[in-house]
């Protein structure tokens, strides 16, 4: 099965094919039909297997198909470095290129904390963040604000946990509304995983590859 036969927009599908991505990996054939349908996932996926765009695709075709209910970020990525949000951004950049007026925001320690305020001032559609400076952006700019989200994304989970992010992940989960799409991803499922699990998805599929 190609991406072709997955019904995914023709922006998206140009996005993937100027990046050279012109078969589904096994975490993408597994995911991507059923992220679309909005349902939970939880995903066992290490880096290298194609997990970035296997959250990234089902997420920039929400953003096209339902219009917002209100002018706000819609999404939030969960990333535990900011090699990898950095990363993570680039290649959601690269996949909604030709989607009109898709937003992204990098919310990460050891960039610039102004420049990134007045980014996130604008709401774009698409924030990818760490969870120390996500907090630190809740906390200190009243123009940001995450009543309109309807996905979160924690990307390498178990690696989010070991660096000792707990405390911001309990916390962002208080804050984010309930009423929304999850998706995890997590190359390990200790018992700390799936606490996290317990705590922040609903009724998830779960996609072991
Ligand atoms: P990731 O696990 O998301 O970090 O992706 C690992 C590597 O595989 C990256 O270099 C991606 O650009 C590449 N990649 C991901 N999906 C595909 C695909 N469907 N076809 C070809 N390369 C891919």
């Amino acid at each position: 099965k190609d991406f072709q036969s997955m019904q995914l927009s023709r922006p998206v599908l140009k996005g993937l094919q100027a990046l050279g991505y012109t078969k589904p990996s096994p975490i993408q054939s597994a995911s991507i039909p059923i992220a679309l349908l909005g349902k939970d996932i939880v995903a066992g996926a290490v880096t290298g297997s194609g997990k970035t765009a296997a959250y990234m695709i089902p997420i920039i075709e929400r953003l096209l198909y339902r219009p917002a209910k209100i002018a706000s970020t819609r999404v939030i990525v969960l990333a535990p470095t900011r090699e990898l949000a950095i990363q993570v951004a680039d290649v959601g950049r690269k996949i909604g290129q030709y989607v009109n007026g898709l937003t992204f925001g990098l919310a990460v320690g050891g960039l610039n904390l102004r420049q990134q305020e007045q980014e996130l001032k604008k709401r774009p559609d698409i924030v990818i963040a760490t969870p120390g400076r996500f907090i630190d952006h809740i906390r200190n700019s009243p123009s940001f604000n995450v009543d309109g989200v309807e996905v979160l994304v924690f990307d390498e989970a178990d690696r989010m946990l070991e660096e000792g992010f707990q405390k911001e992940v309990t916390e962002i989960l208080s804050l984010v509304p309930t009423k929304r799409q999850t998706m995890l991803f997590s190359a390990t499922m200790n018992s700390r995983i799936k606490d996290m699990i317990q705590l922040s998805l609903n009724k998830p599929v779960r996609i072991m590859i």
